[in-house]
């Protein structure tokens, strides 16, 4: 199974997915994480998307994609994964498609976790991570309005979004990521 979590910055999509991916019993693959750790040893993709995490805008499509399909590729990742942050722009999803039609299995479901601003600038303003400070926060709900949100639609139109509140607590939300699931299962 193939499954994207999406969510606004602060909606827990994080965590919920690496939940849904214990569940499952799939690997999680989360491209923050993997830019993060690239960033950390300085490796050739880490040292071009620093200057991107730092400042809270997107890496450019060419170096994300690249990581993923690497990553998919991996024996891990033979039964399916949880992706979490990717896609995360209309190219990146369309460009993603092409590959997955020719290459893996299609995305089943792709669970969108939905916060209201002000629970999200209460929740990040208690996370405190480095690349949180004000004006990253407000650059990554910037670009994730600009460039995530228009996924919603691509994602509807193919029939594969669900809708899940993220209002509550961790066992609360993942409750219903895991109902929305077991719907998709059984459709
Ligand atoms: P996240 O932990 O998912 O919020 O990602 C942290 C940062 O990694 C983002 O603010 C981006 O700079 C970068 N990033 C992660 N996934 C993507 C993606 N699919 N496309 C572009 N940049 C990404």
């Amino acid at each position: 199974m193939l499954v994207v979590v999406m969510g606004p910055p602060g909606a827990g999509k994080g965590t919920q997915s690496k939940r849904l991916a214990e569940l499952l019993r799939i690997p999680h693959c989360s491209t923050g994480d993997m830019f993060r750790d690239a960033c950390q040893r300085q490796t050739d993709v880490g040292r071009k998307a620093t200057e991107y995490l730092q400042s809270g805008r997107l890496v450019p499509d060419s170096l994300v994609e690249q990581l993923v399909m690497e990553r998919l590729a991996e024996i891990d990742c033979r039964q399916g994964c949880v992706l979490d942050g990717f896609p995360r722009t209309v190219p990146q999803a369309e460009q993603f498609d092409r590959w997955v039609g020719q290459n893996y299995q299609p995305v089943s479901v792709v669970v969108a976790i939905e916060v209201d601003e002000q629970t999200l600038l209460d929740r990040l303003a208690d996370r405190g991570r480095q690349d949180d400070d004000r004006v990253v926060v407000q650059e990554r709900f910037r670009q994730y309005e600009a460039l995530t949100l228009p996924l919603l639609e691509y994602y509807r139109g193919r029939g594969v979004l669900r809708s899940v509140d993220g209002v509550g607590d961790l066992d609360e939300v993942f409750k219903r990521v895991q109902q929305t699931i077991e719907d998709t299962k059984s459709n």
